[in-house]
C-alpha cells in the first residue's frame, strides 16, 4: 500500500528527473493535481503535504470542492470541456481555464473576467489528433486555427493568455504529438511573449511532455490511485418503472 505522501514524492521525483534529463530546472515544471472524482478529503490530504494546485474537469464538481475547501489557500485549474453557459461560474472560482478552444467560449470567459475586475487566466487547448470520438470527448482547437484563436484571446481585456494546452492522442506515441504542440507553442510565443507556458503531460506521459518543454503537468492517477469507474450520466432504460418489483424467475 502506498500512501499519498509516497505517491506525491514519486511524482515529484519523476518530474525532477525528466527536467534534469532535458537540461531544465526542475522548478520550471509546475504540478497540478487533477482531483476529478476524488473527495474534498482526498484534496485536503494532499494539500496538507504541500500540494496547492488542483485541477477539475466539471464545473459543478469544481464549484462544490472550491467551496468545501475555501479555508485552504488552493489554486484551482479547470481542465475539462467547458460550456459557454458555465463560463461565469467557473471564472468566479478564480480557476485557471486550460480548455479554451473556440472564440464564443473565450468571449464568455472574458466577460466574466471583466465583471470580476480580474482577468481569467487561460490556456488555448490544441487538438493533437486521435479518433473522432476521442476528439469530441476531449475538445481542443485544430492546430491550424490555434494562432488566430490565441491572437483573439490575447486581445480580450478580460483574459490573460498563459500558453497552450493539450492531451496526447491515445493512438499515437506521445513524443511526436508533444513535439507538434511545442512547435505551435513557439509560434504563438513569437507573437505573445507573455504566453510562455505549456500545459502538457499526465500520469502516463509526463516525461515526454517535459522533454518537449511542458511547464505544467496535470497528474491524477499517479497521485490519487486509479479513478473509480464513472457512473452513467443517465440511468439505462430497463422497461421497468422505478419501484416496480422485479418478476421472480
Ligand atoms: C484526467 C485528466 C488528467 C489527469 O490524467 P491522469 O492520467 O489521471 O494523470 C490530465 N488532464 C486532463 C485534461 C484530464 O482530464
Amino acid at each position: 500500500m502506498t500512501t499519498p505522501a509516497d505517491r506525491l514524492r514519486a511524482v515529484r521525483e519523476r518530474i525532477a528527473a525528466a527536467a534534469r534529463a532535458a537540461g531544465r530546472d526542475p522548478a520550471s515544471v509546475a504540478l497540478v493535481a487533477v482531483s476529478k472524482t476524488r473527495t474534498a478529503g482526498d484534496v485536503r490530504e494532499l494539500a496538507a503535504l504541500g500540494q496547492a494546485a488542483f485541477g477539475e474537469n466539471r464545473a459543478q464538481e469544481l464549484t462544490a470542492k472550491a467551496a468545501d475547501l475555501a479555508d485552504l489557500p488552493l489554486e484551482w485549474h479547470f481542465v475539462g470541456q467547458l460550456q459557454r453557459n458555465k463560463a461565469a461560474v467557473v471564472a468566479r472560482t478564480g480557476a485557471v481555464v486550460h480548455s479554451v478552444d473556440r472564440l464564443p467560449l473565450a468571449r464568455a470567459l472574458a466577460r466574466a473576467g471583466e465583471e470580476a475586475g480580474r482577468p481569467v487566466e487561460v490556456f488555448v487547448q490544441v487538438d493533437l489528433g486521435g479518433a473522432p470520438g476521442e476528439i469530441a470527448e476531449r475538445g481542443g482547437a485544430a492546430p491550424d486555427d490555434v494562432p488566430a484563436l490565441a491572437d483573439a484571446v490575447a486581445g480580450l481585456p478580460g483574459l490573460r493568455l498563459r500558453g497552450l494546452m493539450a492531451v496526447a492522442p491515445r493512438d499515437e506515441e506521445p513524443g511526436p504529438a508533444f513535439a507538434r504542440l511545442a512547435a505551435l507553442a513557439d509560434r504563438v510565443r513569437a507573437d505573445h511573449p507573455g504566453a510562455a507556458e505549456l500545459s502538457a503531460g499526465m500520469s502516463g506521459d509526463l516525461e515526454e511532455a517535459i522533454a518537449a518543454g511542458a511547464t505544467l503537468v496535470r497528474v491524477g492517477t499517479a497521485l490519487f490511485g486509479p479513478r473509480p469507474i464513472p457512473s452513467p450520466a443517465v440511468t439505462p432504460v430497463t422497461g421497468v418503472p422505478p419501484g416496480t418489483p422485479e418478476e421472480v424467475v
